[in-house]
């Protein structure tokens, strides 16, 4: 017998999964459920920049249930950034090292934190959507339009159509007052202004990277591709003093 496929929403929460959320829902597209990754960082302490998870928490996840009726599951992995950091080096001329911060272009988070809980979620019959936009033709070439499917690009929704879509139905994430995509706090891809935020905003969770920069035997103390957490406060924090422009 051949099984129905389960259309899954995989959500980020950033204007582009909310937007397909939305696509579906007025174009009564199938869909069961929406599911959220949240990436920790210990135990105790979400990933999430904490705007961002307010928001997933308190606007989108009830929406999504209350008024579409459709279920919004976050799932976690097992690991968190803090295993991820501490992971020991077991080959190569750097054995014995702990890894240390993420790397920029190859992150260990999103393969053990965020890709990896989804991935053992989803059954073989689902198909899902993911939020790839019409204007994004390299990443729509990636998708086989069988298991993952565009309805950004099926309805011809744009970026910019998306963060505008997100905004008529009040959904467009608070990340977006400071910048332009949504990311753990400790990204190694994070720009100035989300850096700066993290900074000004969450000091409480800078002086995590701060900490763990000084521990002993680290093999990756670069917190973005060239500097180290305390590198990038003192540009920052010097840019504020003197009131540079953040671009
Ligand atoms: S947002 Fe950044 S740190 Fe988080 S999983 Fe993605 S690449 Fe890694």
């Amino acid at each position: 017998m051949i099984k129905r496929p389960k259309y899954i929403l995989s959500c980020s929460g950033g204007k582009d999964s909310v937007a397909s959320l939305l696509l579906a829902a007025v174009h009564k597209e199938p869909l069961e459920e929406a599911v959220f990754a949240e990436v920790m960082f210990d135990h105790e302490t979400s990933g999430e920049v904490p705007e961002h998870r307010e928001f997933i928490y308190q606007t989108l996840k009830p929406f999504c249930e209350r008024e579409l009726g459709i279920p919004f599951t976050i799932l976690h992995s097992l690991k968190t950034y803090e295993d991820v950091f501490h992971h020991v080096i077991v080959r190569g001329p750097y054995r014995g090292m702990k890894r240390g911060f993420a790397w920029a272009g190859h992150c260990c988070v999103n393969r053990d934190c965020k890709s990896l809980p989804i991935r053992r979620y989803l059954s073989p019959e689902t198909v899902s959507y993911v939020g790839i936009a019409a204007d994004e033709p390299e990443r729509l070439a990636r998708l086989d339009g069988r298991t993952k499917i565009s309805l950004l690009n099926k309805y011809g929704c744009t970026e910019a159509d998306a963060r505008k879509l997100c905004g008529k139905y009040g959904l467009l994430s608070p990340v977006y007052e400071h910048c332009s995509r949504n990311g753990c706090w400790f990204c190694p891809n994070a720009g100035k202004k989300e850096l700066r935020h993290l900074l000004t905003h969450h000091p409480e969770l800078y002086a995590r990277l701060l900490v763990w920069e000084k521990e002993d035997n680290v093999f990756n103390r670069r917190l973005t591709r060239k500097e180290t957490p305390s590198e990038v406060k003192a540009r920052l924090m010097n840019e504020i003093q003197t009131g540079t422009s953040v671009s």
